[in-house]
């Protein structure tokens, strides 16, 4: 069987990295896999590449060069966090449009064409492509069976329509949990009267619908219900996650690799076990250096030791003057680690010293906490990021809220508006987090619970691992 994985990103490095991920684990059940990249993104995965080549697994990568110039974008703007702001995006959503027809190019000079397409969820005109040269196509999601079913639920129902203020909760229809939200959470897409954003909207859901099933980085155990709910919408659902962890199982996951990060390493030695707040908002966020200052106050208020990830776009050069005027860095030496830029995010959560996670609820984030039985305050920001709180606090009951009731637009950036989360939130939460009492306790041993049941989800004869292994079998007995 030999699969065509596109995963070429419409989003980023959050997409790209479970679905490299998907492509080591079919390679691994013995599927040759062909994963459709741009130069820049391939570049990024440089690392993989030579791992699945040196442990011989079958996969190869084909580079479509990305259209940047002739979609008006910017050289090098291949993935969203490399676009020099978020008003570029239409754009960039148009220029990953015309990758078609490089892609019907290549496919029409095959020898043979592979048993089946697997396309990310934001890639829509795949559907035509594989109608047109008569390919099986299934699509990935990087998000939970929760959130595919409560935005189903909403879209159809249109209960969200129904409210008189932003501020009004409803309760989502047909849910197995009575899960509350209200409009100002929902994602932008979701709210916005837009005519393009609608139009992407009912692309995506056509694309899903009319595929042969759909590919989730979750696991049965963690969502049983909305997982058999979302059963109910999909003509099959697959839970094959956590993929991190399939490559991981049975191997020493603690690899710190450059000397910033043995610093981090040397910095979680010297911490007690669980006591170290991991404070990292994906690789996406653009938040106003006035909101970070009261993030770093509120971090230093809460007498823990933290290691803070400032990614690319939140390094301003108002929050570098700012740092440097309050000595923020000298001041907290010993308690605190500044990590600017990219953060080996599995590593430190893998350790044993790492006792809570401050996120924005990302998919991966969140399948990294529960993978490494760490507890979260929740952050969320835009996207389906209130979505993964809800699951968070609410179903799971492995976080505690930070207090943030609105979305953030990521087109606008939050840039100059006023502050979300005041330091005293930040402190507060932490606390809760942290504390030992019975209920940080129980947190703590629920989450621990979960990532059991993740990594036995991934075992030989594991849920995962059986669908994996039956998505394999069912597509390649459908084609002969
Ligand atoms: N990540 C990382 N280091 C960083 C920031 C992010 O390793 O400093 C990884 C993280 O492990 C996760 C991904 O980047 O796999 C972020 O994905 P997520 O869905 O959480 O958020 P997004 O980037 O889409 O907002």
């Amino acid at each position: 069987m030999t699969v065509v994985a596109c995963g070429e990103d419409r989003s980023t490095r959050s997409h790209l990295i479970p679905f490299t991920e998907m492509a080591k684990l079919f390679a691994s059940n013995g599927v040759i896999v062909t994963v459709i990249l741009t130069p820049l993104n391939a570049e990024r995965f440089n690392m993989v590449i030579d791992q699945a080549k040196a442990s011989n697994l079958k996969i190869q990568f084909q580079l479509l060069p990305f259209p940047c110039v002739e979609a008006g974008l910017p050289k090098g703007s291949e993935n969203m966090d490399t676009l020099p702001s978020p008003k570029y995006q239409p754009l960039f959503f148009a220029a990953s449009n015309m990758l078609k027809e490089p892609l019907e190019n290549w496919l029409s000079k095959l020898e043979k064409l592979p048993t089946c397409i697997v396309s990310d969820i934001c890639l829509p005109w795949t559907s035509n492509v594989a109608s047109k040269f008569n390919i099986p196509r299934v699509v990935f999601h990087g998000i939970s069976c929760f959130t595919l079913l409560c935005s189903h639920n909403i879209s159809l129902s249109k209960v969200h329509e129904r409210v008189d203020s932003m501020s009004t909760p409803f309760v989502v229809p047909n849910l197995p949990d009575t899960i509350e939200f209200t409009k100002a959470q929902l994602p932008e897409a979701m709210k916005q009267d837009l005519k393009a954003w609608k139009e992407a909207i009912d692309q995506f859901k056509e694309s899903e619908l009319s595929a042969q099933g759909i590919l989730v980085n979750t696991f049965e155990e963690l969502e049983k219900n909305y997982v058999r709910g979302y059963e109910k919408v999909a003509k099959k659902v697959w839970c094959i996650g956590p993929l991190s962890l399939h490559d991981k199982f049975g191997k020493d996951d603690k690899v710190f690799i450059d000397d910033s990060e043995s610093e981090c390493l040397k910095f979680l030695i010297s911490n007690k076990a669980c006591s170290v707040i991991y404070v990292c908002f994906g690789s996406l966020s653009f938040i106003p250096a006035s909101q970070l200052k009261e993030l770093a106050l509120g971090l230093e208020a809460s007498n823990h030791p933290f290691i803070w990830v400032i990614g690319k776009n939140d390094c301003s050069v108002e929050l570098e003057k700012w740092l440097k005027e309050e000595n923020f860095e000298e001041r907290n030496k010993g308690r605190g680690v500044i990590i600017k830029g990219w953060a080996p995010q599995v590593e430190i959560l893998s350790h044993p010293s790492t006792g809570g996670f401050l996120s924005h609820c990302g998919w991966n984030s969140t399948m990294d906490a529960i993978s490494c039985g760490v507890p979260m305050i929740t952050w969320p920001m835009f996207a389906e990021q209130f979505f993964n709180e809800k699951l968070i606090v609410q179903v799971l009951k492995i976080g505690v809220r930070i207090g943030v009731e609105v979305v953030v637009d990521p087109m606008n950036t939050f840039k100059g508006e006023k502050v979300l989360v005041k330091k005293e939130d930040v402190k507060m939460a932490i606390e809760k987090l942290m504390e030992n009492g019975v209920e940080g306790e129980q947190r703590r041993n629920r989450v621990k619970d979960i990532k059991n049941m993740a990594y036995k989800a991934v075992e030989d004869g594991g849920s995962s691992d059986s669908n994996c292994k039956l998505f394999i079998q069912e597509i390649v007995d459908q084609i002969s």
